[in-house]
């Protein structure tokens, strides 16, 4: 008996924390969330849109985009009908365009599987391409009600300050530790509201750099706060510099010198996008090798049109830009090059570097440059 009390009254103190945090995160949500437009949906496919859209993207961005985006694809199907090169073109500006490729082929996925419904059984979510614990968990809770945690870089902030996690962000042991005060956390009413208030308050108050612990909600709670350590936490693992690659990219432009060649990007780095073709080293034989490759038999100018910098999450891209001209206007058949116009450029999905690179040859810009 004493043992069942004990564990009863452990039981009820065990909440107490929990419930009072929760009640202070829900009441600073109700006041102070920002009015953000996909804060007033609850449609699945769109919240996936925009948790999508807002992975390693300002908010502010975001909002520039989402409605477009929804206008352009206002449902599933509609997305999963379009053209890659409609959805890239349509993501033109927001970057990283592999998220839209991933939503693409995801949403695609919930049509052809789930009659273009986004399941509302976390692990059918989970099965889907682009869906990672995070995403299925934001749409989980946010357009289902259901009690799924989230974790993502401004709710471990908190998270980690609140807890005093000493160990380095990233870590298996941290995350796992982030996810299961995540998981408490978000256990009891409003599980999307609970979440999202996380995101806001590190959004805002809890910044990064200067975190505004005397404003804010959930002090009595915070340990960092408590011992005068919010600014130290969480410990941020130092990143690696990024990696120097040299690069031969090709100008190539038909004889008429109003399009120019593009291949389409495979693999992590350009996937899906149409860029200049490029190749790892230096120097006018790497260039030639990689017209003879390309099978296309063009004047290549025998010095560089200019040395471009560009710099990617993980590499710092160093390139040398060749001219090349095409003796005719038509390229032979291979289907992953094309010829476009610069009218033609702005409806694509190009990456920036390419961008760059063409600023370089007719000097102005192509609307709808990626952000890769
Ligand atoms: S008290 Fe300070 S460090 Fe703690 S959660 Fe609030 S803003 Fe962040």
């Amino acid at each position: 008996m004493t043992t069942r009390l004990f564990g009863r009254e452990h039981d009820v103190l065990r909440r107490a924390v929990p419930d009072d945090l929760r009640a202070r995160l829900l009441r600073f949500y109700d006041a102070h969330a920002r009015d953000l437009p996909w804060r007033r949906t609850r449609d699945p496919y769109a919240i996936w849109v925009s948790e999508v859209m807002l992975q390693q993207t300002r908010v502010d961005t975001v909002v520039r985009y989402y409605d477009r985006f929804l206008t352009r694809f206002p449902d599933a199907h509609a997305l999963a009908r379009a053209s890659t090169d409609d959805v890239l073109s349509a993501w033109s500006g927001l970057g990283y365009y592999r998220r839209a490729r991933l939503l693409h082929e995801g949403v695609r996925e919930v049509v052809a599987r789930y009659g273009g419904a986004v399941p509302e059984d976390p692990a059918l979510r989970l099965g889907l391409p682009g869906i990672g614990r995070y995403t299925a968990g934001a749409i989980g809770s946010i357009a289902f009600d259901r009690e799924e945690p989230i974790v993502d870089g401004n709710v471990a902030r908190v998270l980690a300050r609140v807890h005093a996690i000493e160990t380095p962000l990233g870590r298996a042991d941290t995350q796992a530790r982030l996810w299961e005060q995540a998981e408490t956390l978000c256990k009891g009413t409003r599980p999307g509201a609970l979440n999202q208030a996380l995101m806001e308050l590190g959004a805002t108050l809890c910044s990064k750099s200067s975190p505004r612990c005397r404003q804010c909600p959930i002090k009595k709670h915070c340990l960092a706060y408590a011992q005068g350590r919010s600014a130290d936490l969480p410990v941020v693992p130092k990143k690696k510099p990024p990696r120097a690659v040299v690069l031969v990219a090709l100008l190539i432009e038909n004889a008429d010198e109003d399009a120019l060649v593009l291949v389409r990007g495979e693999g992590e780095l350009f996937g899906g996008l149409w860029n200049l073709p490029m190749r790892e080293g230096s120097g006018v034989e790497t260039a030639r090798a990689l017209l003879r490759d390309l099978g296309l038999r063009a004047r290549l100018t025998a010095k560089p049109l200019g040395e471009l910098e560009h710099v990617l999450s993980h590499r710092q891209l160093e390139l040398s830009l060749f001219r090349a001209r095409l003796a005719t206007n038509r390229l032979p058949k291979q289907t992953v090059l094309r010829l476009a116009t610069r009218a033609e450029l702005a409806a694509l999905g190009v990456s920036r570097l390419t961008h760059k690179a063409l600023d370089r040859l007719w000097g102005g810009s192509v609307a709808g440059a990626a952000r890769t």
